[in-house]
């Protein structure tokens, strides 16, 4: 077993809301229960309407306070302080990540809580160097100088899922108060132990009372809705199922509130045959089974060009099956369970729907056998599928487990019209040592990202985010900016 299980102690078992700088309880909790063998982890409060009042008023009064003021740079301060208070509890907040979700403890620390530091250093640095527009502009009535100021919105309701918790939730919480906003902000329910670690480091800093407010709950007709309905949010960033994101839209239309969505996707991996072959398979053993499929970005359609396909899927299909499933806290673990039995039936059922529309499974396709407490988790094996046609609703919809379809293909523009072929754009990744070949295709994707020769790789300064079903607007980056602040232009007569 591992030497971290101990972190495991430390973890909070009553999980309850920060609101106005202060820890919140109620007598409306639910049970957030382990995804590795099914026991109780914690109560969580599940905020009632009137919590998140409270949140929202919190945040509007400290959004008229001094933190409007505060300049980029005192900003950026309380940004790195924030992120040294995650580093000083670094083996607290990969405890919480692995004990919520079951994925192993080396990814939580290597991806997650990393991640979690960097996205609030990096805004910190983006804000205290940014640099202003101004334009001179000579009319009939004199000579004029613009210039654009950036303001904050407001409050910001932020919505995150399950899947990376730290990151997703931090990725939208540091730009939001780096640009000067007051946050109220709802991890997702499945998940709710590192975002209220998140909230004892800012109390532990002394971030002012109502500039971050957690709320925790469940979503539809509960703590999420309410706070998209609230008529005091200024904006809503969300990530999560584009058919959520539907709803939410729905919900932020009366009151014309800002949207930034980052919803699902049924992303590609085109292996051309002059691809470095093995650099391709260990590129797609990561993008399909990475956090046991369970990342947006990871690819469930692998298009395959013809000469190599039956050599590729048997390379893939050979380290699938040296992939680890289990308990995180099992050396070695790659692959741990879905994030709840709830999301395995669902993965299960596709894995039946599989067979019947026709494919043949390659390698698993069913519930691993542990003879030990895992039994109770939500595991899953790691799939591939060959031999379904292109618009089987194995290939067309968004599964989120660790699955692939392969399919092989024989030219070009084929692949480029199969892989756009799909109600989602977020992210493709093409495998070719071919440079002209990448850089004709890569355009030609519709989607948000295309990496070549490479998965996941992310420099926070790029816009992210996807197209058609995978949402709009981009963050990342001088467009996270844009996103959480609001643009005066000031023109000012000068001769
Ligand atoms: P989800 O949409 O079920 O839930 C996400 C969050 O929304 C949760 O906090 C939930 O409580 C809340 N919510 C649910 N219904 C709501 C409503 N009606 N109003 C307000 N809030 C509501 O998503 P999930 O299952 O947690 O996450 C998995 C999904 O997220 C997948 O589709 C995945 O592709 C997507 N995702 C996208 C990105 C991206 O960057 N594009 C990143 C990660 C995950």
């Amino acid at each position: 077993m591992n030497s971290n299980v101990s972190a495991r102690a430390t973890l909070p078992t009553r999980l309850r809301n920060f609101i106005d700088g202060e820890f919140v309880d109620s007598d409306h909790t639910f049970a957030n229960h382990s995804p590795i063998d099914g026991r109780e982890l914690s109560r969580v409060v599940e905020t009632d309407a009137e919590a998140v009042n409270a949140a929202v008023e919190a945040a509007q009064r400290a959004q008229q306070g001094p933190w409007r003021r505060l300049s980029p740079v005192q900003r950026a301060d309380w940004l790195h302080r924030i992120a040294d208070g995650i580093e000083a509890r670094f083996e607290d907040f990969v405890a919480a990540e692995v004990a919520d979700t079951g994925r192993p403890i080396e990814q939580a620390r290597r991806l997650d809580v990393a991640r979690g530091i960097a996205n609030f250093r990096t805004f910190a640095d983006l804000v205290r160097t940014a640099h202003g527009e101004f334009f001179e502009t000579s009319t009939a009535d004199g000579e004029m100088l613009n210039y654009v100021t950036r303001k904050p919105l407001g409050v910001v309701g932020v919505i995150s899922p399950w899947n990376l918790p730290l990151l997703l939730f931090t990725w939208k919480v540091a730009p939001a108060l780096a640009m000067g906003n007051c946050v109220v902000a709802k991890p997702s329910e499945e998940t709710p132990t590192s975002a209220t670690l998140l909230a004892e480091v800012m109390r532990d800093i002394g971030l002012p009372p109502g500039v971050f407010n957690l709320i925790h709950g469940h979503g539809s007709n509960a703590a999420g809705e309410w706070l998209t309905r609230h008529p005091d949010i200024d904006a809503i960033t969300f990530t999560g199922e584009s058919k959520t994101g539907s709803a939410i839209m729905k919900a932020v239309a009366d009151g014309v509130k800002n949207v930034s969505f980052e919803l699902g996707g049924k992303n590609a991996a085109v292996v051309f045959a002059d691809a470095d072959f093995d650099a391709a398979v260990e590129g797609v053993l990561r993008s399909s089974f990475t956090n046991a499929g369970q990342v947006c970005l990871c690819s469930e359609r692998v298009y395959v060009e013809r000469p190599i396909f039956d050599r590729f899927v048997a390379a893939l299909k050979e380290k699938t099956e040296t992939l680890k499933v289990g308990s995180p806290y099992e050396a070695g673990t790659t692959t741990g369970p879905m994030i709840s039995n709830g999301h395995r039936d669902k993965v299960l059922s596709y894995f039946q729907l599989a067979v019947k529309e026709g494919a043949t499974v390659i390698t698993g396709g069913g519930i691993p056998k542990f003879d030990n407490e895992c039994d109770n988790g939500a595991f899953v094996q790691p799939t591939i599928w060959t031999g379904l046609p292109d618009d089987a609703r194995c290939v067309t919809e968004e599964i989120f487990g660790p699955v692939c379809h392969i399919a092989p293909f024989d030219s070009e523009d084929e692949v480029v019209l199969r892989v756009n072929d799909s109600a989602y754009g977020l992210a493709a990744s093409i495998w070719t040592t071919n440079l002209s070949r990448a850089h004709r295709v890569a355009p030609q994707i519709a989607t948000g990202i295309v990496w070549v020769n490479a998965w996941f790789v992310r420099d926070l300064r790029t816009p992210f985010g996807g197209a058609k079903l995978s949402g709009f607007g981009r963050e990342g980056g001088r467009h996270s900016m844009d996103f959480y602040s609001e643009l005066t232009n000031i023109c000012v007569k000068v001769a």
